[in-house]
């Protein structure tokens, strides 16, 4: 993969691919940012190119708009906001860019309009997305992938743009994929899952391929009810999927061949029902009543997993061990959080609901090695898939 410094950039127009898409909420009538996270991790690429002297040309898309022209969902907030954090000229080049690009000099930056306008972008018709991706190609001399939010998407500004131009990676997706493939080929051990979230069926994919790398998986979340239910015990109202056990039966045999160690909750803050307000209570893992369910790890479940991380080298953690959302619930994931950042390790953070945690609880997020812009890119890395948008960029050009 080449990187942004491998090219000289000096007078040419440069087609950045970033993940702008950022939450938005109306406030007075206008379409505001309300975490312009994913903008930020931008700069460094952006910066660079304008700082040597490039054209830059921004395509990014928001929301899904599926292919009609939905004026909420333009990019131009996020083009004024780029401008703010950049602290230099933005343009924002609506839905006739020609213009803005050609009159844009070395230095500046034009932000396409959202290219999700265009029902092509996303068209499962090859023909149709080269169509596309030849008008992107015709603006630029270069091709920096930049968003890693959407490297696991075959899409015209994605893909098919990097087969018609010479291409790098941009600073963010060179980082990211660095350090997923450092986990994936070579992790330093013990090394450690954490795994949480809403469901089990989501991360099937995750638990199968890791079973071929971890030393140690601890399983929190909702995900960890099924496992309790595989494993005989009563989940009361918990999220149970039950068409989910024998996959988790299938896992925990290959783990106990395999010597991998799962652990899963030894004591659960249960509620009676799904509300910040409901009454609650910690019960052992095995004595869920009728009528409660599970919404977070307990305390003694927060000591276990912090013990199985203590001589961790490597730890990724994908899912929050609880409805972190709701106060009353938070404390299982606050805990895991702090365990993990508190460990002289490499420690990686996937998953959009994980890292929204670490933010909305004040974890000091320079406290991880690394926490990913991408949630469903980190979780199919961590399936062992091959993600098209790097894979493109592998081919040389
Ligand atoms: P990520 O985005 O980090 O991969 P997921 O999307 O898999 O995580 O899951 C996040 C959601 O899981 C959160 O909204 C959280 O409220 C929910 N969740 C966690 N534990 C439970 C539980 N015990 N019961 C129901 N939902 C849960
Ligand atoms: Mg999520």
């Amino acid at each position: 993969m080449k990187s942004i410094d491998d090219f000289d950039v000096a007078g040419k127009r440069v087609l950045v691919r970033t993940d702008f898409n950022v939450p938005l909420a109306e406030l007075d009538g206008r379409q505001t940012i309300t975490d312009d996270g994913r903008i930020r991790a931008a700069l460094p690429t952006v910066k660079a190119l304008i700082d040597r002297g490039a054209v830059v040309i921004v395509v990014a898309h928001l929301g899904r708009p599926k292919g009609v022209v939905d004026p909420k969902l333009s990019l131009a907030p996020v083009a004024a906001r780029l401008g703010e954090l950049l602290e230099s000229p933005v343009v924002f080049a609506g839905e006739n860019p020609d213009d803005a690009i050609t009159s844009a000099q070395p230095g500046e930056v034009v932000v396409l309009e959202n290219i999700r306008f265009d029902a092509r972008e996303t068209s499962k018709d090859q023909s149709e997305r080269a169509a596309l991706a030849s008008d992107l190609a015709r603006y630029a001399d270069l091709f920096v992938s930049d968003g890693f939010g959407v490297v696991h998407r075959e899409q015209a500004s994605v893909t098919d743009v990097a087969r018609l131009l010479p291409h790098a990676a941009g600073y963010l997706v060179n980082s990211e994929a660095s350090v997923f493939s450092k986990v994936l080929e070579d992790p330093d051990r013990p090394y450690v899952v954490v795994l949480g979230g809403s469901k089990v069926s989501d991360k099937l994919g995750v638990i199968g391929n890791l079973l071929t790398s971890v030393d140690r998986l601890l399983i929190g979340g909702g995900m960890a009810f099924t496992f309790l239910a595989a494993l005989g015990h009563d989940v009361g109202d918990s999220l149970l999927e039950a068409d989910q056990i024998p996959s988790v039966l299938g896992f925990l045999d290959t783990a106990a061949e395999r010597g991998i160690e799962i652990v899963i909750p030894v004591d659960v803050v249960v509620a009676d029902e799904f509300a910040e307000t409901a009454r609650h209570k910690v019960v052992s893992a095995d004595r869920i009543e009728a009528g409660w369910r599970g919404l977070d790890i307990g305390p003694q479940t927060v000591e276990l997993f912090a013990s199985k991380l203590a001589d961790a080298k490597t730890i990724v953690w994908n899912g929050p061990m609880g409805v972190f959302e709701m106060a009353p619930f938070a404390a299982g994931t606050l805990g895991v959080a702090q365990a993990i950042a508190s460990r002289d390790a490499l420690t990686v953070v996937g998953g959009g609901d994980s890292a929204a945690a670490i933010r909305l609880l004040g974890i000091n997020e320079s406290d991880f090695t690394h926490i990913s812009t991408g949630g469903g890119a980190s979780l199919e890395f961590l399936e062992g898939r091959t993600l098209p948008g790097l894979a493109v960029l592998e081919d040389s050009e």
